[in-house]
């Protein structure tokens, strides 16, 4: 065993890395704020039927990529592969379809599935994502695809493209499904093993199919577009409608039918140029059914999951990302008899919300001012010698070289000044 590996499929976050993941969080958590989502916190691990009935059994999820176990009391649990499950399991078990609806959640944190580790496909990932329940509106559908593009957007990613389908519902999917079973029936030996299974047990999927030999009969097979039953149909132009409303390119993608089960009626995935195979940055659709398979009452839902680590990379791509925080101040000592007035000025500098550094390797000087130009920091302060012991310290701007002699006493309020805060 590799002690000084993380397992597979897993990677560690640091600091600078994690700089930028909080930015991201924190514009996901500044939007779900206006657009009124409240954050749940659920476990990382569910009973596996929660997700082995609610993914369903015949994806990829359920009947490859899932990190099953049984625990110590015999019970068998896996970590969560995704959130809606659990969205929907904990929606139920605090009676929240009681509250007046549409109840808003979104939850941000790790997902695990064993899938092929690659660029952008890991076995534990990060998700941000939103689910609302108890309206069937397509406005909702609407301003949930909005939420996920404004992100984006904001974060940097201006060319991701929007693409949207429909997936019908248990009325009009199942003749749909008998007709797909009917067009591939003559032709499962040109499809790929995969696709041969699926035709039996999930035809779909094979709309989903990556592999040229099944792609090229999907010039003449018949669409689910084509098939929606009247209410289908109408809700599909009522999304399109808002989503026109609200001024959001998208293109209708026939064969977008998303590897979860679960869905009805609207299903979407946003796009990225940039990020080769993986290139779905993160998708969701509504999912009517849902909270009545895991024992509830009739309950509409509709949300997003997107993906963290491929935001990152598709920011990496637009070379949006590099930047590294650097401290606004570095404290430097000119002799060990001032490194405990240091201390006390980092002390005071934090507690005005100044990011400061000293040294803890007891450098020479001239290390620790090549330190600070490394670590870009805006200012240096310099205590000791002569000065210091006329109470003095001496004040440096990084950027223009200009030095300040300023008494210790008003060091304080020279830094904010210096920074441009407020005094
Ligand atoms: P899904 O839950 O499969 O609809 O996935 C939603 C989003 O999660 C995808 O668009 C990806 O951005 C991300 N995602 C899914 N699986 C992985 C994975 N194995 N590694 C990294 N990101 C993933």
């Amino acid at each position: 065993m590799l002690l000084t590996r993380a397992p597979r499929g897993t990677r560690d976050i640091l600091p600078p890395e994690a700089e930028k993941w909080r930015r991201i969080e924190e514009k996901a958590r500044e939007l779900c704020r206006l657009y009124r989502y409240g954050e749940i916190r659920t476990p990382l691990f569910e009973h596996t039927e929660l997700f082995s009935r609610s993914v369903g059994e015949e994806t990829d999820i359920v009947s490859k990529e899932m990190y099953t176990f049984e625990d110590r009391g015999k019970r068998r649990l896996t970590l969560r592969p995704e959130s809606t499950a659990s969205v929907v399991r904990a929606y139920l078990e605090h009676n929240l379809n009681a509250a007046p609806q549409p109840v808003k959640l979104y939850y941000i944190g790790p997902m695990f599935r064993y899938d092929r580790p690659q660029a952008g496909r890991y076995r534990q990932f990060h998700q941000f994502g939103v689910e609302a329940f108890g309206s069937q509106s397509p406005a909702l559908d609407a301003e949930i695809i909005h939420l996920a593009d404004q992100l984006y957007r904001q974060l940097g990613l201006p060319d991701v493209a929007l693409e949207v389908n429909s997936v019908g519902c248990r009325r009009c999917r199942p003749p749909y499904r008998e007709k797909l079973q009917g067009f591939f029936r003559e032709k499962l030996e040109s499809l790929c093993p995969d696709c041969r299974q699926r035709h039996g047990t999930n035809p779909l999927r094979i709309l989903d199919c990556k592999e040229e030999t099944c792609r090229s009969h999907f010039r003449e097979v018949p669409t689910l577009g084509d098939n929606l039953c009247p209410e289908c149909g109408s809700h599909f132009a009522a999304l399109q409608e808002g989503l026109k409303n609200l001024n959001l390119p998208y293109r209708v993608n026939p064969f977008l039918v998303r590897g979860l089960d679960y869905y009805t009626k609207t299903v979407f995935e946003f796009i990225s140029p940039r990020l080769g195979a993986q290139s779905s940055l993160g998708g969701g659709g509504r999912y009517d059914d849902l909270v009545e398979v895991c024992g509830g009452p009739p309950t509409p839902g509709s949300g997003f999951a997107v993906g963290l680590e491929r935001i990152l990379l598709a920011l990496e791509e637009e070379g949006l990302s590099k930047e590294e925080e650097a401290p606004e101040v570095y404290v430097a000592s000119i002799d060990a008899g001032a490194l405990p007035r240091v201390d006390l000025l980092l002390r005071d500098l934090r507690a005005k919300k100044v990011s400061c550094e000293r040294d803890f390797l007891g450098r020479s000087l001239k290390a620790q001012l090549k330190q600070a130009g490394r670590s870009r920091a805006r200012l240096t302060v310099l205590l000791g010698g002569d000065e210091f012991r006329e109470g003095k310290a001496l004040l440096k701007d990084m950027a223009t070289g200009e030095q300040d002699t300023v008494s210790l006493d008003s060091i304080i309020d020279a830094v904010l000044d210096n920074l441009d805060r407020e005094v």
